[in-house]
């Protein structure tokens, strides 16, 4: 996309607390935005004179007061379904309201390109059933930019999206024509500015597909400087195996690694994160590999009878054949209907459920691991949604930083901004500097807290002041979403025809 030149007065940010997402402590100093761009970073009162004297003197200079105040690079999700949300809801408001000023789309092996239908099957569903319109990347970029989302959008391409449009039978793997008919679509892919490859085999629907299948079509985003982004096979008694498979995956394929969700699910499983952190460790002295997380100890996704083991708290978020049982316990049901907790997971089914799957040492340990980003892994399509969707990014700094002081500020950051467009490889975006895009948070260190919560899961944040995507002043805390929607389809930096 073309740089926009605009006659807005420029935004000078006075006198906060500059945490500049690299990782590096915080100083308090003054960000100039002219434009869409980020002008200059400097000490208090040190931005350059001649570049204020000749602002003033042509569209103007607008001041905000910052004391009190961090700055920081707006926050980037790196783990979010909103592949759909950004054109139906283009708003943006869950992630906006977060201080979020792109999204990362099509992980776990789900993406609405290259899939065209009107009845998506499971996992593809959690979509919503509207927007399976894109036979291309190329198309769906073009229908986010369209649509002008309140935030900038990436995409992943999802290997589960290929295999339902591709391979003939779920229960097998891809025979040598279908592999290239998914490689052939991974190359348009990346050559409409995909960020990678995602997978979900996880899930039943690519469960099937063996090495040779994922190589084929990781190979491909390798080839194209992408990244690799996995839901592993097993985050329960089967963990460590999935991690071998998924970082051999990536290694055949030569591509990065980017570990979705990182957790250790089921109560036989809890404290295994101190064997899976060190193992991720070993294997990253080898190649390159990174993981997201959010910060709670329930996980969302569909309901599956096999995931309910009668123990763990299940959450019904919403259901097909039982609308009316949306935000109750399955336990209650299960009781009231007179069934084990199975049989009632069945009869909910099609359906969507959180389930509280993870204990808390675990993700303390996962979120202060140096590897590790933050992204929400949000369901924007559930009636009541995972409180994840509203509320990571202030969660993660209330309750991380804040007040069990397990991440220092500028580390909280770094993992919501530098780290995430450096191993997603998006360009000019992720740090405070002079000449990169300006995605802009300013918000308050003091109040900033997620509002959002299992029993009302649709409420806005405290504390994020003002929210600003690619120059554009977006979501204020007085006002919510200024209307501006300055948001694009973002490529990534190696793609041929990236530009801003
Ligand atoms: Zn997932």
């Amino acid at each position: 996309m073309t740089t926009m030149q605009d006659n807005r007065p420029a935004t000078l940010l006075k006198g906060g607390q500059i945490v500049d997402g690299a990782g590096v402590p915080g100083w308090t100093g003054d960000v100039l935005l002219v434009g869409e761009r980020i002008a200059s970073v400097a000490l208090p009162g040190q931005t350059p004179p001649q570049m204020l004297a000749d602002l003033r003197a042509t569209n103007g200079v607008e001041e905000v007061d910052c004391t009190g105040m961090v700055i920081a690079p707006g926050f980037i999700d790196v783990h979010t379904h909103d592949d759909a949300a950004a054109i139906e809801k283009p708003d943006m408001l869950p992630k906006l309201s977060q201080g979020v000023t792109t999204v990362i789309v099509g992980n776990c092996g789900i993406s609405l390109a290259p899939v065209v239908t009107d009845a998506p099957l499971a996992p593809l569903s959690l979509l919503g059933r509207e927007q399976f319109l894109h036979s291309t990347m190329r198309a769906y970029a073009d229908a986010v930019n369209a649509a002008r989302p309140g935030v900038n959008v990436a995409a992943l391409l999802g290997h589960t999206a290929l295999r339902m449009r591709h391979v003939a039978a779920l229960d097998r793997a891809a025979d040598e024509g279908e592999r290239a008919a998914m490689a052939a679509d991974m190359q348009e892919a990346m050559d409409a500015g995909a960020l990678g490859l995602s997978s979900g085999v996880f899930y039943k629907e690519a469960y099937a597909a063996d090495l040779d299948e994922l190589v084929a079509v990781a190979s491909v985003a390798a080839r194209n400087g992408g990244v690799y982004a996995t839901h592993i096979r097993d985050e329960l008694a089967g963990i460590l195996p999935a991690l071998q498979e998924a970082a051999l995956t990536a290694r055949q394929s030569g591509l990065p690694l980017v570990i979705s969700h990182h957790k250790c699910a089921g109560p036989d499983n809890w404290g295994r994160t101190r064997e899976t952190l060190p193992l991720i460790e070993q294997l990253a002295r080898g190649q390159e590999i990174g993981m997201d997380v959010y910060p709670y100890t329930a996980g969302s996704t569909v309901l599956r009878e096999d995931l309910v083991d009668g123990i763990i708290d299940v959450l019904i978020t919403g259901s097909e054949t039982h609308p009316e049982m949306g935000g109750r316990y399955l336990a209650d049901i299960a009781a009231e209907w007179r069934v084990s907790q199975q049989e009632a997971a069945v009869r909910l089914k099609p359906g969507n459920a959180c389930y509280f799957q993870m204990r808390e040492d675990d993700v303390q340990r996962v979120i202060t691991h140096p590897l590790s980003m933050i992204g929400s892994d949000g369901l924007p399509h559930d009636e009541r949604p995972h409180p994840r969707l509203w509320g990571a990014f202030p969660r993660v700094l209330a309750s991380y930083w804040r007040e069990k002081g397990l991440l220092r500020l500028e580390e909280a950051i770094h993992k919501m901004t530098g780290m995430s467009a450096a191993r997603f490889r998006i360009g000019e975006r992720g740090l405070l500097k002079a000449s990169y895009m300006a995605d802009v948070v300013v918000f308050d260190p003091l109040r900033v807290k997620d509002g959002a919560t299992f029993e009302q899961p649709r409420q806005f944040s405290e504390g994020i002041e003002r929210v600003w995507v690619n120059g554009a002043l977006s979501y204020t805390a007085s006002d919510r979403a200024t209307g501006a929607r300055a948001g694009r389809f973002v490529m990534r930096a190696s793609s041929p025809t990236a530009s801003g």
